[in-house]
């Protein structure tokens, strides 16, 4: 698995250490607390568990 490298001007994800949208520097992403990954993991945890509750609720 590729290391994803995070562009610090425009934000983009790539694998290079240039960003190829604008030129930019990559930098590791930190694990951030809030990242967009974690929000739909969240979101897809809990669509999983309203419809297990549809399940078991019936
Ligand atoms: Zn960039």
């Amino acid at each position: 698995m590729k290391h994803i490298l995070k562009c610090s001007l425009c934000g983009s994800y790539t694998t290079a250490e240039a960003c190829p949208k604008c030129g930019g520097k990559a930098l590791s992403p930190r694990p951030a607390r809030f990242s967009p990954e974690d929000k739909y993991g969240d979101y897809r945890r809990r669509a999983k568990e309203l419809q297990s509750c549809k399940e078991v609720c019936k």
